[in-house]
């Protein structure tokens, strides 16, 4: 069994000043496991691009490869091309490349429909100067209109430009399985980094699961439920769950694991050292 897997860190970018100085003491936690590289999300509709940079641009600056999201959703090509020359000139070189979901009150526009069209944008307009990911949902998009489209879509997004994908966060890892060998079968022959949301709160998580479609296990909501509002129960719980879903996935061989952190670095870190991965 491997004790060596390329890791890679999600952040969310900080609104405030003490928001940063905190991510600052997260991410110099996390780098003691020698990540491959770390994103951090960029809010649909352009929202956070500043916060979103100014994140990156910190990452690289201690050293260490920063992923840029980039969401597509009301953006148009002109600001697409805008936003990736500050990318360039900032040093970036990965990004997570996706279509991004319009908060409610903003108005549907923007030449961009999915992901697909921004990834075939992003190689037109810049090469292969990017190594560009893109996002996966082996239980399914929420908004698909069947699992056969969802998958060919990903399948088209891939053939579009991407290097690789990251993983919608997922508790059966079945799903996951067939998900990469049914894209296979598609002709998919990028590593499909399998998206890991270590538990620390019973009620954030059943609260992302519903908007994003992860589906959380009957068993595994039941328990959750009935810890109540003994935290300390729920992290123990969740640590026990988050290492064997992980160390079945590297069991099986998986390219990498991309840790959902959530901008804290003590369950991620945690479970690192319980898998002994180096
Ligand atoms: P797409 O791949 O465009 O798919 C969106 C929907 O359209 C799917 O239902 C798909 O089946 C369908 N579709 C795609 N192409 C076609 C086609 N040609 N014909 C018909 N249907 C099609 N959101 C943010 O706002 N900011 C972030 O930083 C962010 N980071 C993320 C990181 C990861 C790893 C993941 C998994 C998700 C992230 N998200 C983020 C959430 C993401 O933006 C949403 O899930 C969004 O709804 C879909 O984005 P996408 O890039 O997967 O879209």
């Amino acid at each position: 069994m491997t004790k060596t897997l390329p890791l890679s860190f999600e952040f969310f970018p900080p609104k405030t000043a003490e928001g940063a100085a905190k991510l600052r003491a997260t991410r110099q936690q996390l780098y003691a496991h020698g990540p491959e590289f770390c994103s951090v999300t960029f809010g649909a509709g352009g929202s956070t691009q500043q916060g979103t940079f100014d994140a990156v641009k910190e990452i690289l600056a201690e050293g260490v490869e920063a992923a840029s999201h980039f969401s597509c959703v009301g953006a148009t090509r002109a600001t697409v091309r805008e936003q990736l020359a500050q990318l360039q000139a900032m040093g970036v070189k990965r990004l997570v490349a996706l279509r991004g979901d319009l908060p409610s009150g903003y108005g549907i526009g923007g030449e961009f429909q999915y992901a697909s069209d921004l990834v075939a944008f992003i190689r037109a307009e810049t090469g292969d100067s990017f190594h560009i990911e893109v996002a996966a949902y082996p239980e399914i998009h929420p908004q698909a209109k069947s699992a056969e489209s969802d998958l060919q879509a990903f399948a088209t997004k891939v053939k579009a430009g991407a290097n690789s994908a990251i993983t919608q966060y997922f508790f059966n890892t079945d799903a996951y399985f067939r998900f990469v060998d049914d894209a296979y079968k598609l002709g998919v022959d990028v590593p499909v980094v399998p998206g890991i949301m270590p538990i620390t709160s019973s009620t954030q998580l059943m609260r992302f699961s519903d908007a994003c479609g992860a589906e959380i296990p009957r068993w595994i909501r039941l328990r959750l439920q009935g810890f109540g509002d003994d935290v300390e129960s729920i992290k123990a719980f969740g640590l026990d769950i988050i290492t064997d879903l992980c160390d079945q996935l590297r069991m099986a061989g998986v390219p990498g694991i991309h840790f959902y952190t959530m901008n804290q670095a003590g369950a991620t870190s945690e479970i690192i050292r319980r898998l002994d991965l180096v």
